[in-house]
């Protein structure tokens, strides 16, 4: 694909770009272009195969820098360090991260690293999990009727618990997006309640959405814990917590894996 207003890859430049949150076609016209013009690709496990087998050439290098649960390939540091010596080797080097670089994907840090270095480098956004999965499971981030504000939290669990602003978050009339959140997932929905969300408050997680495997089960604070472990949902999935679930039913569109 040609984009013929776009600028070519330049050699000692490193891309940080976005790949979107699973479906290929999600992909903007940039990283399209600059994945045909990379020498060297680092990427995450969460960038979807068929986007490399598909735009990267051939003979492209590729380094697969990690990052599932509990298994980071690369430490942080040191994939930072990489990237400025790939791009100090002249390389076009292409940092392809899942969703968007700049949400919840370290992507600051891989930069501050790159301008420490004075290595030129450019950021392609890209369709971040919360707006492509809502998007294909049928839930608007906002609705006027149900929600005016939407706020995306991670929910890591730490020591058995989330450190989280649970007053902001338990909040009517607001859409709570939740990344990395299926471990926490009970202790998320007791402290919502805990923190004045009614149990019957609308809740869904989503597995792998965008893209053939996605799945949505949608319950309330007290339910979805129970529906989501009979589940047995695969990563990665998102949990979105608010009234504007209810719309799932009438607007989902995407098929469902079973
Ligand atoms: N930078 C990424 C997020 C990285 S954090 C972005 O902007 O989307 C990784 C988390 O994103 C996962 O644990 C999961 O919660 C969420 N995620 C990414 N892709 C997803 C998908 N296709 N379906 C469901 N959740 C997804």
């Amino acid at each position: 694909m040609t984009v013929r207003t776009a600028l070519p890859a330049r050699p000692g430049t490193v891309y940080l770009i976005g790949a979107g949150p699973g479906d290929p076609s999600l992909l903007t016209l940039r990283a399209a272009q600059l994945l045909g013009e990379a020498d060297v690709i680092v990427y995450d496990n969460l960038v979807s195969t068929e986007i490399l087998a598909m735009l990267a050439r051939p003979d492209v290098e590729k380094i697969y820098a990690g990052k599932e649960r509990g298994k980071h390939a690369l430490p942080q540091e040191e994939l930072n360090v990489l990237l400025v010596r790939l791009a100090q080797q002249s390389k076009r080097v292409l940092r392809l991260k899942g969703g968007d670089p700049y949400t919840f994907g370290r992507g600051g840090e891989e930069v501050e690293t790159l301008v420490e270095h004075g290595i030129p480098f450019e950021v392609v956004p890209g369709i971040t999990a919360a707006a492509g999965v809502a998007a294909y499971a049928g839930i608007p981030l906002t609705h006027r009727n149900y929600a005016q504000a939407c706020v995306f939290v991670t929910g890591h669990l730490k020591d058995g618990t989330m450190n989280l602003d649970w007053p902001g978050l338990a909040r009517r009339r607001q859409t709570v997006v939740i990344y990395m959140g299926l471990h926490g997932l009970p202790v998320l929905c007791e402290k919502l309640i805990e923190h004045g969300l009614p149990p019957e408050w609308p809740a869904a997680i989503v597995q792998q959405g965008t893209t053939p495997r996605q799945r949505t089960v949608t319950g309330t604070l007290a339910t979805l814990p129970g529906l989501a472990a009979a589940a047995h949902l695969q990563a990665p999935t998102l949990i979105i917590v608010g009234e504007v679930v209810k719309l799932h039913d009438k607007l989902n569109w995407h098929p469902e894996a079973h």
